[in-house]
């Protein structure tokens, strides 16, 4: 690993321009304290950064690179559409065929709109909920995230717990008070609330596996819980699968826990690393959307050609056989590489994984909701994450995040993270020794 001298000059001038020198705020890499490598290109499972390091790369773009970085069937897919045109304002085939792919992963989707992202799914299905059930109130849970829509921003788990904000600035009283929270995995909080705004609520929102205060899944029944519950209350049941959705399996978490919710949001592995998001489900809500009902939404780049033909391109890869069987296998492998690094360390860990979905957490004992999340050691992990950094392998930068594999991911490259964690956790423990911290 070289100095990240180039990185480090291109960061200062980022931060001239930017808050944080970001676009988006975990970027940063405030949480950890550090200092983000400047990335100049992606190769399968590998980034390169300004200074010529290479690093295996376990962000994944925060989930749409299902397939690893510039996959050459998607890159040479969307440089073939480019000739053709970049947006045209008008309908598209395209449109269809990425929506007929979707609807044949997940059955709910009868209709659906596609959007630029992740939070305009989320913020758009909450306007429909709220539109066919003439009622104001949302429930989400504490450590849920479903974009930065105001009345959503609140307990809104990684970006929001890593920068330590209670919700945000900005977002008006009222509006965060038409949003109640419940701790995840509690299907007797739901009960409770659910009766005491009896008649009041709109939808339940939920991540039905939770992957924005690290990876929590849902418990034995939790999911059949909420679906019952939202059924006798006349509430809606939103799953957003932004990051689920093609990743825990082709059809979802819907697909995998087997419950049916009313909406759907999808972003990430949809767009295949492009912006696209989509909300859709029941066809008689999504028929209540204009033109055909009174809830408006629109967006001049929705359906963007070059990012259907990204989806596309992504979501044909996954239907090829063995997908998902070796996604589970690298997610296993990324599991045990953690288990062995930290206890060699003699470090305390708890991993949580879902597929190719995983957090270690610094911690002893189950992680179940985000108080349990929160009780991670996270001057363990900051320090975790910088030695990982020295050792070339890219963490998110945060103990609220979850870690990716791809099907770039294979066994060498998954061998070659197991030694680096290794090495990674004996360093931490060494730095944390000499700092006076030692667990
Ligand atoms: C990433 C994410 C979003 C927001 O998507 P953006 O494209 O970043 O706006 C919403 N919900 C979940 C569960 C997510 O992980």
């Amino acid at each position: 690993m070289t100095a990240r001298e180039r990185s480090r000059e291109e960061f200062q001038r980022a931060q001239s321009l930017f808050p944080g020198g970001v676009s988006s705020p975990v970027r940063a890499f405030r949480a950890v304290d550090g200092e983000p490598p400047v990335i100049v290109r992606g190769s399968g499972p590998y980034a390169w950064d300004r200074d010529g390091n290479r690093y295996v790369d376990l962000i994944g773009a925060y989930g749409p690179l299902v397939l690893g970085q510039s996959p050459p069937k998607v890159v040479r897919a969307v440089r073939r559409w480019l000739e053709r045109g970049l947006a045209f304002g008008m309908p598209t085939r395209l449109e269809s065929t990425l929506g007929a792919m979707v609807r044949d992963a997940m059955p709910a989707m009868e209709m659906m709109r596609f959007v630029s992202s992740g939070t305009e799914a989320a913020m758009s299905a909450l306007r429909l909920a709220r539109a066919a059930t003439g009622r104001d109130l949302v429930l989400k849970f504490d450590g849920c995230y479903h974009g930065h829509a105001d009345g959503l921003l609140v307990r809104a788990g990684s970006g929001v717990a890593t920068l330590g904000l209670p919700g945000s600035a900005g977002v008006p009283e009222g509006y965060a008070a038409s949003t109640l929270v419940a701790r995840y995995n509690d299907v007797r909080a739901v009960e409770g609330t659910l009766e005491r705004y009896r008649g009041q609520v709109a939808a339940v929102i939920v991540e039905p596996v939770a992957a924005n205060m690290g990876v929590v899944p849902p418990a034995p029944g939790y999911l059949e819980g909420l679906r019952d519950l939202t059924r006798r209350h006349g509430a809606l049941l939103i799953f957003d699968e932004v990051i689920t959705g093609f990743r825990v399996a082709r059809g979802g978490a819907q697909e995998r826990y087997g419950v049916r919710p009313d909406l759907v949001c999808l972003g990430k592995i949809v767009g295949g690393g492009m912006p696209v998001g989509v909300y859709g489900g029941r066809r008689d809500l999504m028929e209540l959307v204009a033109p055909l009902g009174a809830v408006y939404q629109a967006g001049t780049l929705s359906g963007s050609p070059p990012a259907m033909v990204a989806g596309i391109a992504t979501l044909s890869e996954l239907q090829r056989a063995g997908t998902y069987e070796r996604l589970e296998e690298a997610g296993a492998a990324l599991e045990a590489a953690w288990r062995e690094a930290m206890s060699a360390a003699g470090l305390p860990v708890t991993v949580n994984r879902v597929g190719s979905l995983l957090t270690p957490f610094v911690r002893g004992g189950p992680v179940r909701d985000y108080d349990d999340a929160r009780a991670s050691d996270l001057r363990t992990f900051a320090t975790l994450h910088a030695a990982c950094l020295e050792e070339g392998v890219l963490l998110p930068p945060s103990q609220f995040e979850a870690q990716f594999v791809s099907l770039a991911h294979g066994p060498r490259t998954l061998d070659e993270v197991r030694h680096a964690l290794r090495r990674a956790a004996g360093r931490a423990v060494a730095a944390l020794a000499a700092t006076g911290g030692a667990p």
